[in-house]
């Protein structure tokens, strides 16, 4: 895996808006979210949730922060799909390799659609504009999760 010292992580980067600046967005319970480097075509909108201090899998999770991670999987999941007209989501994780490539923790919320055809498409490149478009996108959704106060329903 690569980035294991925070102060070389590719997402810790990404967090300090060192890298791929206007792409974070903040979730709730100390976790923030950004577009996936790599879509599929047919679910864009594909968001990576990460622990906003540097963890790198799931056994080191402090206990604030894993009782603030079903919560925010639900806000951005829940955004996810109200953002992208998507009729469900997939939530993944990888914990260490070979599936894990990035040593810090995080869930992927891929947004999905009838006929998407997830598991056999190829994932390409997004530009940056595209990803920070793709933030814009999510932000009022997910504000509009957190004031409801209620992570669970969609707008
Ligand atoms: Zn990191």
């Amino acid at each position: 895996m690569h980035g294991q010292d925070p102060q070389t992580c590719i997402f810790c980067r990404v967090i300090a808006g060192d890298i791929d600046h206007d792409v974070c967005v903040a979730v709730s319970g100390g976790f923030v979210a950004f577009p996936a480097k790599q879509q599929r075509p047919r679910n864009h909108g594909h968001m990576l949730l990460v622990p906003a201090v540097h963890v790198t899998t799931l056994q080191d999770l402090p206990t604030d922060l894993a009782t603030g991670w079903l919560t925010a999987t639900t806000a951005l999941s829940n955004a996810v799909r109200s953002a992208f007209h998507a009729t469900g989501v997939t939530i993944r994780m990888n914990l260490g390799p070979p599936g894990q490539d990035i040593a810090h923790l995080h869930t992927h919320v891929i947004p999905r659609h009838p006929g998407d055809e997830l598991p056999t498409t190829r994932s390409q490149n997004v530009p940056l504009a595209d990803r920070i478009a793709i933030t814009h996108r999510l932000r009022p959704h997910l504000d509009a999760h957190r004031a409801t106060g209620d992570p669970g329903a969609l707008p």
